[in-house]
């Protein structure tokens, strides 16, 4: 039976790093814009599979540089805050 981590178990977040799978590039057609909705519940930030979106201050943040325009965070936000914005 395979051990994991304390911390692989209960709080599963991965957070952006160059390499193989770094820097999102151009690809990205869509991004998250966070409106001044946000309650700051960290609901973003705990689903986003690559770890770039987090709460600083009163807002949520997305680092744009990994971010992979996915969507998750727009449909885990339960006041709506976050639109998902063309980039073509
Ligand atoms: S669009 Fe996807 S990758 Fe980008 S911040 Fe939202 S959940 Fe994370
Ligand atoms: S899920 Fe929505 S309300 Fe919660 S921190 Fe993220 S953007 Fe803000």
């Amino acid at each position: 039976m395979s051990s994991l981590s304390f911390e692989y178990q209960f709080f599963p977040v991965s957070h952006p790093a160059e390499g193989a799978g770094g820097k999102t590039g151009n690809w990205r057609v869509v991004k998250p814009i966070v409106s001044e909705r946000c309650i700051a519940c960290n609901a973003c930030f705990l689903w986003c599979p690559e770890g770039t979106i987090q709460v600083r201050g009163k807002r949520a943040e997305v680092n744009y540089e990994y971010c992979k325009g996915c969507g998750v965070c727009a449909n885990v936000c339960p006041v709506k805050a976050i639109s998902m914005v063309s980039e073509t």
